[in-house]
């Protein structure tokens, strides 16, 4: 066990208490950054591209993101993160946005060599992308406070070096079509994370990088490696 994440919290408002989740699936969407499907040689999906990583993968801002011995190539993908607290199925665009309990900035770690095997042999990325320690997670804030979530500044640094250096006006499929396209497959229930991919810039960790990830508005999520 590496001190999974139990809950997700909410800050409450005015001094109002917090709203508690139990972490439930990790949606996750593949190239949604233009820019990031070329540097990885992927062509620009005409729909969403979905994932999923198991709730043991998270690990709390100032934790630890361990390097698993069967990679030797382990990359950061810094992500907005949105927290569902209204459970929906076949939910409508302009209706999604109101589904959304929060926002969050996350890191969808990923294994790049055993992602590029899986590739190859037309297998699933669930080990690629499901290790523990794999879904760092900084700390929420309430929904309101982000007026538009396609308005944001997304970065991440390594030992204080930009890396990563992006906006969220970039995705591919807005936060509302995500979500929308996401409820046809899968109900989405109350602490659902939809962890919604990565601008370009990605690239491999080392044990003993401090990494920072950072969107506009949002708390910073720290995390050192081992
Ligand atoms: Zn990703």
């Amino acid at each position: 066990m590496h001190g999974m994440m139990e809950e997700c919290r909410i800050p409450g408002r005015d001094g109002g208490a917090d709203a508690v989740y139990r972490p439930g699936k990790l949606v996750c969407i593949g190239r949604n950054y233009a820019k990031h499907a070329a540097e990885l040689g992927n062509a620009v999906p005409t729909r969403p591209m979905i994932f999923l990583k198991p709730a043991s993968s998270l690990v709390a801002s100032g934790g630890h993101m361990v390097i698993p011995s069967a990679s030797a190539d382990v990359h950061h993908e810094v992500e907005l993160v949105c927290l569902i607290g209204k459970a929906g199925k076949d939910i409508r665009e302009d209706e999604a946005l109101d589904h959304v309990a929060g926002y969050a900035v996350g890191l969808d770690m990923t294994a790049r060599d055993i992602q590029q095997q899986a590739k190859e042999k037309g297998h699933p990325w669930s080990v690629a992308k499901g290790f523990d320690t794999f879904a760092p997670l900084g700390e929420f804030v309430p929904s309101d406070a982000v007026p538009n979530p396609q308005d944001l500044v997304i970065q991440l640094s390594i030992n204080g070096e930009i890396r990563q250096d992006g906006h969220t006006r970039d995705m591919i499929f807005p936060l509302a079509r995500l979500i929308s396209y996401a409820s046809s497959i899968f109900t989405l229930m109350p602490g659902d994370l939809l962890f919604t991919g990565t601008p370009e810039g990605v690239g491999p960790v080392a044990s003993g990088d401090r990494l920072e990830a950072q969107v506009e508005g949002l708390p910073v999520l720290t995390v050192d490696v081992r």
